[in-house]
């Protein structure tokens, strides 16, 4: 694997930037200090953060959300991510009965406004990508849905297809599968890693679905 030298500075006192490795685990750390590798590659962290972000700008080699994921991961992110990703398969398992309710409560930890939404026959968990807490803005815009199969709102164990997650334009229109939760997890444990998934993805993705200002 290759690894980049990684450089530090100050951002000035007026600059303002989210903490990545905050916004993964769903807090809002400011950012003040700005890592920049030789990879070209920077990201922004708070003081908390800086050893981990530093380590993820060792080997990160592009902003996709999975390079992301994998990353901070494994450079472990661990304290913060490793409590978060337990703290969502507890909710997962007292989310029940319904594989959907687990889901929405795995995301709730990480901050992830989700609705259920039943059409047609079909049912699945719907998070706007600027993640609104509005049910009718999130049905408008920029969204995922996720699913397994036609259903989300099975009994648990019912539940036979990993949760995949698929991207819709503001206007209704497909436009790509995200990623799919790793077969043959127990339930709590998948909705967890879909939750964190998603919570990557957002992160990563966020300046292309920013809020309007004003909005909650
Ligand atoms: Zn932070």
């Amino acid at each position: 694997m290759i690894t980049f030298d990684t450089r530090v500075h100050s951002f000035p006192s007026w600059w303002q930037m989210p903490c990545v490795a905050c916004e993964i685990l769903g807090s809002n750390g400011k950012a003040v200090i700005s890592v920049e590798a030789t990879s070209g590659l920077g990201l922004a962290t708070c003081p908390a953060h800086l050893e981990t972000t530093e380590r993820v700008m060792r080997t990160l080699t592009g902003y996709d959300e999975d390079g992301l994921r994998a990353v901070f991961f494994s450079a472990g992110l661990t304290t913060g991510l490793d409590a978060m990703f337990q703290a969502a398969i507890d909710a997962a398992v007292t989310g029940g009965p319904t594989e959907g309710g687990m889901l929405r409560a795995a995301l709730s930890t990480f901050g992830i406004p989700s609705f259920y939404v039943e059409d047609r026959g079909v049912s699945y968990v719907l998070v706007a990508a600027n993640r609104t807490a509005d049910e009718g803005a999130a049905h408008t815009g920029p969204r995922v849905f996720l699913h397994s199969g036609e259903d989300a709102g099975r009994p648990a164990e019912q539940h036979d297809e990993p949760w995949a997650a698929s991207l819709y334009a503001a206007d209704g229109e497909y436009v790509n599968e995200l990623f799919v939760a790793r077969p043959g997890l127990p339930l709590t444990e998948e909705c967890a890693t879909t939750a964190l998934s998603l919570a990557c993805w957002l992160v990563a993705n966020a300046s292309r679905f920013s809020r309007e200002e004003g909005e909650s």
